[in-house]
């Protein structure tokens, strides 16, 4: 073989190496069956929109891993990052939907490390490259749901009650080696985000926003 067609193939294999993404459609976990809609329940929200965002990342070429397989299965989420990790994933993009006040979406990543289950994390490294991966992700999901859904921000894992009680990080991002993302889809108690959210065309508009928003932060 000449060194010419050696290092072209090379090149082709470098290419070629498929990125992957692990989708986290949320609950039921041990913090419980998550929170519901009059139309909708969290967990069907979370799976549906997971189903429609793995069909567009891999028509993208993306792999992708799931971590549970059927809507119900009960999957603990130190076990949920531990799919994550075997995978090696680009990215880690977990499904949830918020209740109480307001509407809207908001992004939440790990900015601090945190402590949970016996374990401290995520290292220094995920903390940055969560960071960077949040910041392009959640412009592209408002971008792509701009005046359907409000658009609640950029937030970190210390602004939920979890993420606080464990001293800054959400105990799936304590337990990721991966860049991690969480995504509050919408607010399910609010009636206006409870009827986009149980719409199919509501579940694949925020399902493209997703892909859209994904491509951009696994982008090398
Ligand atoms: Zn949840």
């Amino acid at each position: 073989m000449s060194r010419a067609l050696l290092i072209l193939l090379l090149l082709l294999g470098s290419l070629g190496r498929a990125q992957t993404v692990c989708i986290d459609p949320g609950h039921p976990s041990e913090v419980g069956e998550g929170t519901r809609g009059k139309r909708i329940t969290e967990m069907k929200a979370a799976w549906k929109v997971a189903l429609l965002l793995k069909a567009k990342l891999e028509a993208k070429g993306v792999k992708v891993v799931l971590t549970k397989q059927t809507e119900k299965q009960y999957v603990k989420n130190r076990d949920r990052a531990a799919t994550a990790n075997k995978a090696n994933a680009d990215l880690m993009v977990r499904l949830h939907c918020d209740s109480a006040g307001g509407s809207g979406f908001a992004t939440y990543y790990p900015a601090k490390q945190g402590t949970a289950q016996g374990r401290t994390g995520p290292s220094d490294e995920v903390l940055a490259m969560s960071r960077a991966a949040a910041k392009v992700f959640h412009a592209k999901l408002a971008a792509g749901l701009k005046g359907a859904l409000r658009n609640n921000g950029l937030k970190t894992d210390m602004q939920t009650k979890v993420g606080a009680q464990n001293g800054g990080a959400l105990i799936g991002s304590i337990f990721s080696e991966v860049p991690v993302v969480l995504v509050e889809m919408c607010v399910l108690t609010n009636d206006s985000d409870d009827r986009f959210m149980s719409s199919a065309e509501g579940q694949d508009r925020f399902a493209q926003a997703l892909c859209d928003a994904t491509l951009a932060a696994i982008k090398k």
